[in-house]
């Protein structure tokens, strides 16, 4: 089912996620609509707060934009990023490697605004899947970029606050609107 994403303004969006203590049917059930919702408005990535919902859970699904590659290793091996997208990740957390790297980002949370922001170029991140398992696997490329984004989220960070301030500036206009339009 796809969900209504909540925009910039909706003060559920500065909210820090709570730590998911089991998995259950409700869980899952969230997990299937945010996918459903991220595919919908063709999406890399997508966390609980974007439906309204401040918990641990996010969704990552980055094996289909060929422009901007990414890799990914669990255990040390790289593997096949179709094998494990959309990823589903309850609780994640993300060391961040040394090397930065700007990108272009945008946020499903912020219709038609994109930005130059650094990362780090790699993270490793630890999470539990939708079945349960404990997973710990790295990524580079838009995956790393995505992960950040996403685990920013649920600690109600924001890719505003990583911009830096010429770029804030020039979009304030327009932030303060949606914002207004949404509070
Ligand atoms: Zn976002």
């Amino acid at each position: 089912m796809v969900l209504e994403i909540v925009q910039f303004g909706d003060p559920v969006l500065r909210a820090k996620g709570k730590p998911i203590a089991g998995i259950t049917d409700e869980i899952r059930e969230l997990a299937e609509d945010m996918i459903d919702t991220m595919r919908a408005a063709n999406g890399v990535g997508l966390a609980a707060q974007q439906v309204g919902v401040p918990l641990q859970l996010a969704i990552v699904d980055v094996a289909n934009v060929e422009d901007r590659p990414s890799t990914m290793w669990v255990d040390g091996k790289e593997v096949a990023l179709e094998e494990w997208m959309p990823l589903v990740l309850v609780n994640p957390k993300l060391e961040l490697g040394p090397d930065r790297e700007v990108g272009v980002e945008g946020c499903l949370s912020f219709p038609d605004i994109t930005a130059d922001i650094t990362r780090a170029a790699k993270v490793k991140a630890t999470a539990q899947l939708i079945d349960g398992r404990e997973v710990v696997f790295e990524g580079a490329g838009l995956l790393s970029r995505a992960l950040q984004h996403e685990v920013d989220h649920l600690n109600g960070v924001l890719f505003i606050d990583r911009m830096n301030s010429a770029t804030k500036a020039g979009l304030a206009g327009r932030l303060k609107r949606l914002q207004r339009r949404n509070a």
